[in-house]
């Protein structure tokens, strides 16, 4: 089959590389139909995140069963499913808790020795370990570049909000319009919440929020903290996420967000970074981290895609081959493209 890896830094390359087979009881093999770039794949792509060269990257997926271990109950070969970008093992202290994304034996696709070595889904074939836990059924209705969002991105967006404890009438700024930060808008949306000011540079981002139903807000020719207080009677957002990942970001959600409220670090953080902790401490913030249990979201995340509450359609902006991956690479470290989707 065909597969993308990473070679060096700036170099993914299309592979042949023999088929995956099944191992454990709880495995299945999946055709892949579709597969999407991210950007925690650019980390890899930059060297950032360490894996070895030939390895397979890649962990958003949809595709159709061609084999499953008998212990796999909850779908069935010919089954097309979407895949959650990790595993969990569902019996570990943590799993037993419903923190999936903490699973003492989490592996995540395309991320290499470091994150439970197990290959990626930019390819024609994907092992799935724990496919009980890790796959579900496409839901008929659903186009496979919709149920691409559940497993990875548009959970992310959902737990960003369900961390925030967003309700109706709440107020919510989201930083950073990525597909993270874009579907972040659209469920606090769904949730109820307005104002959502939503915060970014890039002027195609900030006209898609506003679509959405959002207050754009230019990050450098206006200023979020006026718009914020303007809105909100001068006290501030409720909620804030901050859906970048940089200390300058996390220091503006801190500084949006009123006495007592809530602020979402959902972007990446590998790195140390000073937060004002006596604003925080002042405020009485409550401060929310860690990247999202999408395993605990997905069903409902599903059922929003199927109903139609959420659509991140709007988000795919290119399709291509698989075989055009090192194209597609290239494309999305421009900045480009909001999600590219390989096709085999
Ligand atoms: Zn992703
Ligand atoms: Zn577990």
């Amino acid at each position: 089959m065909r597969a993308v890896t990473f070679q060096a830094p700036g170099e993914v390359r299309v592979d042949e590389k023999p088929d995956p087979e099944l191992s454990a009881r709880d495995d299945a093999i999946v055709a892949i139909d579709a597969s999407g770039i991210c950007g925690s794949d650019l980390h890899i792509y930059h060297g950032r995140v360490k894996i070895a060269p030939g390895f397979t990257i890649g962990h958003e997926f949809v595709g159709t069963v061609t084999a499953a271990g008998d212990d796999v109950t909850r779908v069935e070969v010919g089954d097309r499913v979407l895949g959650c970008f990790h595993s969990a093992c569902g019996t570990c202290f943590f799993c037993l808790k419903g923190v999936f994304h903490k699973c003492d034996e989490m592996r995540t696709f395309g991320h290499g020795a470091g994150l439970g070595n197990l290959q990626g889904t930019q390819a024609e074939k994907a092992l799935v370990p724990h496919a009980n836990m890790t796959l579900r059924k496409v839901p008929d209705g659903i186009e496979n570049d919709v149920a691409l969002f559940a497993g990875d991105v548009a959970g992310t967006g959902y737990h960003a909000v369900a961390s925030a404890e967003v309700e109706p009438g709440d107020s919510v700024a989201v930083l950073g319009l990525g597909p993270v930060g874009l579907c972040a808008v659209q469920t606090a949306i769904a949730a109820g919440a307005g104002p959502v000011l939503a915060i970014d540079t890039v002027e195609q981002r900030l006209q898609m929020a506003k679509a959405f139903g959002a207050t754009p807000v230019h990050l450098t020719e206006q200023s979020p903290r006026e718009v914020a207080k303007e809105l909100t009677e001068g006290r501030g957002v409720d909620a804030a996420i901050d859906a970048v990942g940089h200390p300058d970001a996390l220091d503006l959600a801190i500084r949006l967000t009123r006495k007592a409220g809530t602020v979402v670090a959902i972007g990446v953080y590998a790195e140390p970074c000073q937060v004002h902790m006596g604003l925080v401490w002042i405020k009485a913030l409550t401060l929310r981290s860690g990247h999202a249990n999408v395993i605990g979201h997905v069903d409902r995340v599903l059922g929003m895609l199927a109903s139609g509450t959420l659509d991140p359609s709007p988000l795919v902006t290119h399709h291509m081959a698989l075989d055009d991956a090192p194209d597609a690479y290239r494309v999305y470290d421009q900045r480009e493209a909001l999600k590219i989707v390989l096709n085999p």
